[in-house]
C-alpha cells in the first residue's frame, strides 16, 4: 500500500505516530525555511510541513512540487501549537512533519482551480470533468449519490425485492421519446433499440413470477435537451405483483421517507404522510401537475366575475370557454411598472398574451392595468376574492385553460423563488393521482396515452374507452418533489383483451402492435398476475437532496446541453470499415 492512513483520518490521537500518506497537493505556501503543503485525497485534507534544518533533503525534494502533483510522504504527526488549530477541517488539530518525499507524478497547471470555488464555464468543467470531480462539491455529490443508491438497495432487499438486470440491447420500449438505435452486424438492416425504460421487461418479470423486482436502471431517450434532461439517465425501476396502487405508493413513500431521515437528516419533510392530490386539484390550485407545495400563492379562479366585469378582454375569454385566474404575491405590491412588464414577458413564453395586474401599494394606493374598464364594484369584488391587502400584487391571466395554468403555474414558482419561499432544506413530497387516461392530440387527431401504453384505466372507467375516452382516468400516480416530477408509475393492464383494446384506442394498428409488442400479448396469455410499479428518477432526487440546480451536477460524466460528451468528444465519426460491417451508408 502507498499509504498507512488517509489524509482525512488523522487527529490528535495519532500524535507522534509515523505515517505514510499519498495524494494530491492541494495548496502550498512557502515561508523561507519551511514549506506548508496541504495534501488531499478522497477522504480529506491534511496540513504537512517541511523543515529545511531538520530534514533538508525532504525540504529540497518538495521545492518543485506544485498544485495537483501526486506525491507520497513519510512523516510524523504532531499536535499543532495552541492558536494554530483549524476547527474547519477534521485534521485541524494536527500537522505532519515531512521526513521523506516521493514524487509519484507531476501535473500540468490545471485549467480549473481545485482548491477554491469559482464561477467557471460549464463547458470547461465538462471538458476536464476528471479535474472537476476532484473538487469538494463534486466529491460530496458522488458520495451522496452512492449513499442514496445503497440505502435503496438495502431497504428493498429487506422488503423482499430482487434486483434483476435487464438488457440494454432490446426492442423499442416507448415512453414518449425517440429511440436510440443500434445497428446489428449479424442481421443486416435490423436494429436493437436501447430501452427508454425497462418497462416491458419488468412486466415480463412479473409474468415470470419474480413478484418484487427492482433495478437501478439506465434509460435512454433521444429527445431535445430541454432543461435538465440527459440522453441517458438513471431510475430506480420497481415492479410488484398482486398489488393495488396504494401498495406501490406506500412502499415508495416509506422508502423515501426513511431515506431522507437517514441520508439527509438536516432536511425536513414538509408533510408526512405525503399529501395526495387529484390531477384536477393540483392543476386548479398550482397550475401544474408537478407543483412545488412548499408555499401557498395558489391560483384563484374568477372566470365567473370576469365574465361580467365590463372588461372586454376578460369577458371574451370567459365567453369562449377560457379561464381567468390569478395569483396573489404578498409583499410585491410596490413592484414598478417595469418589473411587472418583465413578468409579462416571462408569461408570454408560455403563450399568455398579457398579464393584467392590481398592485396594492404598501401606502394604501391601488394601481391597475385594467381597473378603468371594470364595471362598478368589480375591482372591489376581485380584491375580496383574493383577500388582498396593502402590499399585495395580484396578477391575472385570461387565456385557454392550458395557457392559463402553465403561465400562472410557472409565474407562481418564479415569484416563490424571489420571495424566498422555496426553502432549500424543506422537502415537499406529494402524490398526484387520477390523471386522465388518454389525452387528445389535436394535430394527429388521435388519443395519446397520458402515461404509457401499459397503464391500466381505472376499472370503473373502462366503460368510457369506447364511448368517451377523455373521461377515463388512469391508474397512474406521480411522485412530485419541490416542483419536479421525480417518479411516475401505474397499475398495469394484465389482461390481453384490455391491452389490445388500448392499443386500438391509441391508434396502434393490429399488425404494428403485434410486431412491436407481440411478446407482451403472448406472455399475458400464460397467467399474468395483477401488477404495478413505479420508477423514481435517481438523478433528479439526488439533485434536490444535494441542493444542486441541475442533474448534471450529480452525474459523474454527463452530456452537455447539446447531448455531447465534450471530454471524450462523443458522438464522433467512425471508421468506414466499421460502417461497412454494419451495412450502413452515411449520407451527409
Ligand atoms: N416506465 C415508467 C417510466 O419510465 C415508470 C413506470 O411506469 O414504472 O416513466
Amino acid at each position: 500500500m502507498y499509504k498507512s492512513h488517509t489524509c482525512g483520518e488523522l487527529t490528535a490521537k495519532h500524535a507522534e505516530q509515523e505515517v505514510t500518506l499519498a495524494g494530491w497537493v492541494h495548496r502550498r505556501r512557502d515561508h523561507g525555511g519551511v514549506t506548508f503543503i496541504d495534501l488531499r485525497d478522497r477522504f480529506g485534507v491534511v496540513q504537512m510541513v517541511t523543515n529545511a534544518d531538520l530534514y533538508p533533503e525532504a525540504h529540497k525534494d518538495m521545492e518543485p512540487v506544485r498544485s495537483e502533483w501526486v506525491i507520497q510522504v513519510k512523516g510524523r504527526v504532531h499536535k499543532r501549537p495552541v492558536g494554530m488549530v483549524n476547527p474547519e477541517i477534521s485534521t485541524g488539530e494536527i500537522e505532519v512533519e515531512i521526513q521523506e518525499v516521493k514524487i509519484l507524478n507531476p501535473a500540468k497547471t490545471p485549467p480549473i482551480y481545485i482548491n477554491k470555488e469559482e464561477e467557471i464555464d460549464e463547458q470547461v468543467r465538462l471538458r476536464y470533468r476528471y479535474l472537476d470531480l476532484r473538487k469538494e462539491r463534486m466529491r460530496r455529490n458522488l458520495e451522496l449519490r452512492h449513499q442514496v443508491v445503497k440505502f435503496i438497495r438495502d431497504y428493498l432487499d429487506q422488503h423482499g425485492f430482487l434486483e434483476v438486470e435487464t438488457p440494454i440491447l432490446f426492442k423499442t420500449t416507448p415512453e414518449g421519446a425517440r429511440d436510440y438505435l443500434v445497428p446489428s452486424r449479424l442481421h443486416p438492416g435490423e436494429f436493437y433499440a436501447l430501452p427508454q425504460s425497462p418497462q416491458q421487461l419488468k412486466q415480463l418479470l412479473m409474468v415470470a413470477g419474480v413478484e418484487r423486482y427492482f433495478q437501478i436502471a439506465r434509460c435512454f431517450r433521444d429527445e431535445d435537451q430541454r432543461g435538465d434532461r440527459q440522453p441517458e439517465f438513471t431510475q430506480l425501476d420497481l415492479e410488484m405483483s398482486f398489488v393495488e396502487r396504494e401498495d406501490v405508493m406506500n412502499v415508495t413513500e416509506d422508502l423515501f421517507t426513511k431515506l431522507v431521515a437517514e441520508i439527509v437528516p438536516e432536511m425536513k419533510l414538509l408533510q408526512s404522510p405525503w399529501p395526495r392530490f387529484t390531477y384536477e386539484e393540483v392543476m386548479a390550485r398550482f397550475g401544474k401537475d408537478n407543483p412545488d407545495i412548499r408555499f401557498g400563492m395558489e391560483l384563484v379562479d374568477f372566470t365567473d366575475l370576469a365574465a361580467q366585469s365590463g372588461f372586454r378582454v376578460f369577458e371574451s375569454v370567459a365567453e369562449s370557454g377560457g379561464h381567468v385566474r390569478g395569483i396573489k404575491a404578498q409583499g410585491l405590491g410596490d413592484y414598478s411598472r417595469k418589473q411587472i412588464e418583465e413578468l409579462t414577458e416571462f408569461v408570454s413564453q408560455y403563450g399568455a398574451k398579457g398579464l393584467a395586474y392590481v398592485a396594492l401599494t404598501s401606502d394604501g394606493e391601488q394601481r391597475s392595468s385594467f381597473a378603468k374598464y371594470l364595471s362598478e364594484g368589480t375591482l372591489k369584488e376581485i380584491i375580496m376574492r383574493f383577500e388582498a391587502e396593502p402590499g399585495d400584487l395580484l396578477l391575472f391571466v385570461a387565456a385557454s385553460p392550458e395557457v392559463t395554468f402553465e403561465s400562472l403555474g410557472r409565474l407562481r414558482e418564479l415569484l416563490g423563488e424571489r420571495l424566498g419561499l422555496r426553502k432549500p432544506d424543506v422537502l415537499g413530497f406529494c402524490w398526484v393521482i387520477d390523471f386522465p387516461f388518454v389525452m387528445y392530440n389535436a394535430e394527429e387527431e388521435s388519443w395519446d396515452p397520458s402515461h404509457h401504453l401499459f397503464t391500466s384505466p381505472m376499472p370503473e372507467d373502462i366503460v368510457f374507452l369506447d364511448t368517451n375516452p377523455g373521461e377515463a382516468r388512469g391508474q397512474q400516480y406521480d411522485m412530485v418533489l419541490n416542483g419536479y416530477e421525480v417518479g411516475g408509475g401505474s397499475i398495469r393492464i394484465h389482461d390481453r383483451q384490455l391491452q389490445a383494446q388500448v392499443f386500438e384506442l391509441i391508434g396502434l394498428e393490429k399488425e404494428v402492435a403485434q410486431e412491436r409488442f407481440g411478446h407482451m400479448l403472448e406472455a399475458f396469455e400464460y397467467g399474468t398476475p395483477p401488477h404495478g410499479g413505479i420508477a423514481p428518477g435517481i438523478d433528479r432526487i439526488c439533485m434536490i437532496l444535494a441542493g444542486e440546480p441541475n442533474i448534471r451536477e450529480v452525474i459523474a460524466f454527463p452530456k452537455n446541453q447539446n447531448a455531447r460528451d465534450v471530454m471524450a468528444s462523443a458522438p464522433s465519426p467512425v471508421e468506414q470499415q466499421q460502417l461497412k460491417e454494419l451495412h450502413i451508408d452515411v449520407r451527409a
